[in-house]
């Protein structure tokens, strides 16, 4: 089946054609009519209530369809401006969340996800090591204010997780009037910004979301360059935000989010404070690391039974290819290039053309294996990823 993804024009997306999003959008769906003053933040594929696909021949959403949820929620992320500061529950936490405040917290499933770099890609992911907070703190004089004298030499001497919650705490449930002071004040230490390659992050944060503590976090959150092709994942309570770039991300069926900066949303700092790991590691811990089957695939799959996300690049002048798959439904995107997708269904077996925005669901049926022809026209070299169940993990 074919299918159409459900667009979101959230603020902080790209605008127009500069959008992935939108790219994808219109090579897809022939009617789809782009407008230039609109901002396209995310495609959505799977049955997620909040935007379900619809598959192309008849106009049905995808869960009426199966008859059923798909456990992941596939998407094309194409960000501007940064996304909130955020923590997601685990799945006990997020039960508890759900039946206390269920206006906020309208899920009750938990979301660990991956995100896939498609463009050059900049996140905020987990604490720095400590050292390297203690560094910041002690060379912006504004942090050193802000946070006090106290919880700093306890920090220094303790460098423990339980001195760095501390010290964040402090920063995070500060009055309006007090950060807004002191991210003014570091704003004037130009040098000091760009002695730390902070000075553009910084400036762009700024300029999106003036004076809100979520630039404070650059003082203590890894700053993550991603090229395109390399992933991060984030499991339960690991603090992050996506700041600039366009990913393919895959997740617990789940739109569950705990915020607590660069926002407009609805921010819970006491919830988010409670529920965030404190252990410092370094950037490059925080690439996830996928595993290749071969020349052509590789494979991202978690520590979690929700998802994996597949990895197919195929040479424009290689043959035909089999790609071996599992009996679970999959949600494959085509990024670029051109081939033919031989599959098994229960209507016998199909042929579909993909190209660039194509969205195909692979049915149970078609395991155990799907081909990539070669057709007459293949254009550049294909790509495309595809989510499924992570039957990786038992294997
Ligand atoms: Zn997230």
């Amino acid at each position: 089946m074919e299918l159409t993804g459900w667009v979101k024009n959230y603020d902080w997306g790209k605008q127009g054609i500069h959008s992935a999003v939108a790219q994808l959008a219109m090579a897809n769906d022939p009617d789809f009519t782009l407008n230039e003053q609109e901002t396209y933040a995310e495609m959505w594929m799977g049955t997620h209530i909040c935007g379900v696909s619809i598959v192309k021949e008849t106009g049905e959403t995808l869960d009426r369809v199966l008859k059923k949820d798909l456990p992941y929620l596939f998407k094309v992320l194409s960000i501007r401006k940064a996304l909130s500061i955020q923590v997601h529950p685990n799945k006990c936490e997020a039960e508890r969340l759900h039946k206390e405040r269920p206006d906020v917290y309208k899920d009750d499933n938990h979301k660990p996800e991956m995100s896939i770099a498609i463009t050059p890609f900049l996140a905020l992911v987990g604490f720095q090591p400590i050292e390297d907070i203690i560094d910041y703190i002690d060379e912006f004089q504004p942090l050193t204010h802000l946070i006090g004298e106290d919880a700093i030499c306890e920090l220094h001497e303790k460098r423990n997780s339980e001195s760095l919650k501390n010290c964040y705490e402090i920063v995070m449930r500060a009055d309006e009037a007090a950060i807004a002071k002191c991210i003014k004040a570091i704003a004037k230490d130009k040098a000091g910004l760009k002695r730390n390659k902070l000075f553009d992050i910084f400036n762009k944060v700024n300029d999106d979301f003036p004076g809100d503590v979520g630039i404070l976090c650059l003082f203590f959150l890894n700053l993550v360059r991603l090229r395109p092709g390399q992933a991060i994942y984030l499991g339960a309570n690991e603090i992050h935000a996506y700041l600039d770039g366009e990913c393919v991300e895959c997740m617990a069926c789940s739109d569950n989010v705990i915020r607590a900066g660069l926002t407009p949303k609805y921010k819970d700092v006491e919830q988010l404070i409670s529920s965030v790991i404190f252990n410092g590691a370094s950037a490059d811990a925080k690439l996830f690391i996928p595993y290749r089957i071969d020349d052509t695939v590789q494979v991202f799959a978690p520590p979690v039974d929700d998802f994996a996300v597949i990895h197919v690049a195929i040479k424009s002048s290689a043959c035909a290819y089999k790609l071996q798959i599992q009996a679970y439904g999959s949600i494959l995107l085509t990024l670029t290039g051109k081939r033919i997708l031989k599959l098994k269904t229960d209507q016998g077996i199909k042929e579909i053309t993909l190209s660039r925005g194509s969205i195909v669901y692979i049915p149970v049926e078609a395991a155990p294996e799907i081909e990539f022809l070669k057709g007459e026209d293949c254009g550049e070299d294909f790509t495309a990823y595809i989510a499924t169940y992570n039957y990786f993990r038992r294997a």
